[in-house]
């Protein structure tokens, strides 16, 4: 159903944003590759999208931390697609640290690469997406827009911003065929969160999986992560015609972490 669209996946070299591109691709979408990988890992991706889902495909390793990398990126869709129907804002960086500590540059790095290459990349796409009257605009928020945790003050400020920026974009777009909403994770098994269970196994001397499932439970009352497919799912289910009339919603899945 998605034959001859094009979507820009940022972060998508992996976890949430790979699985997304897989299931966008599954669907006849031609996809944008995008990450920080070195340019052959990144064309060997880039090929076996090509190969396995018979779409044109494209790889980026633009720091979406530099706003000149994102402008290359875009003359990049243009030359090769000349159209983009839809952009999944997936990548993103963690850092955790108590406010006091927290450096300066990391603060600004996350706040740029986590928020404001979102606003940037969205408004390098709607005028794209006006000339075929519709787009899909997906930010891969977190529980974190919605809720604080403790030392992921920039992260938190980031991804509550996200939420918000969507908000709006979406009150501006109503009507014209572009949707646009945001999904937010609890714990999903990628290499994101490995840091963070890494030093709870250090610290309580456990060993990596029993130090997962304390990460996860601390959290969440379903003790399973959620995994990247099944957030790339609700990616497809959001370009699809029945998510037509959904834009402006924060989308929780979770594990009942903000049931609380
Ligand atoms: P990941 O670390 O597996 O992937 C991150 C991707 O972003 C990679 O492709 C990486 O190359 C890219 N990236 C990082 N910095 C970049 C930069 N400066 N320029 C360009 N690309 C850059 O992470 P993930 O867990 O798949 O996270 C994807 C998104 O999901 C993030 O926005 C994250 O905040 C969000 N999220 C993750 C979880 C989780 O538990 N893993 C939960 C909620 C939300």
């Amino acid at each position: 159903p998605l034959t001859g669209k094009v979507a820009l996946v940022t972060g998508s070299t992996s976890g949430i944003g790979l699985a997304s591109a897989h299931k966008l691709a599954q669907q006849g979408c031609n996809v944008i590759i995008h990450g920080l990988v070195d340019q052959a890992q990144g064309k060997e991706l880039q090929g076996l999208f090509e190969r396995t889902y018979e779409i044109k495909s494209a790889f980026s390793d633009a720091n979406l931390a530099e706003v000149k990398e994102i402008d290359q990126l875009f003359s990049v869709i243009q030359a090769k697609f000349g159209r983009l129907d839809i952009v999944v804002n997936n990548a993103g960086v963690q850092y955790t640290e108590t406010t006091e500590k927290f450096p300066l540059e990391r603060w600004q790095m996350i706040i740029n690469i986590n928020l404001t290459a979102a606003f940037y990349i969205t408004q390098k796409a709607l005028p794209l997406m006006h000339e075929n009257n519709w787009g899909r605009i997906i930010n891969i928020a977190s529980v974190h827009g919605l809720v604080g945790s403790v030392n992921k003050s920039a992260y938190v400020a980031a991804k509550h911003g996200l939420v918000g920026f969507t908000k709006v974009v979406a009150m501006e777009q109503a009507n014209r065929g572009v949707t646009v909403n945001a999904i937010c994770p609890g714990w999903v098994e990628t290499p994101l969160i490995n840091d963070q269970i890494d030093a709870i196994a250090k610290h309580q001397s456990l060993s990596f999986d029993d130090a997962k499932k304390q990460l996860v439970t601390a959290k969440q009352p379903l003790e399973n992560m959620t995994s990247p497919d099944q957030i790339g799912d609700l990616v497809s289910f959001l370009c699809s015609d029945s998510a037509s009339t959904m834009t402006g919603s924060a989308l929780t899945i979770d594990g009942g972490w903000t049931a609380q």
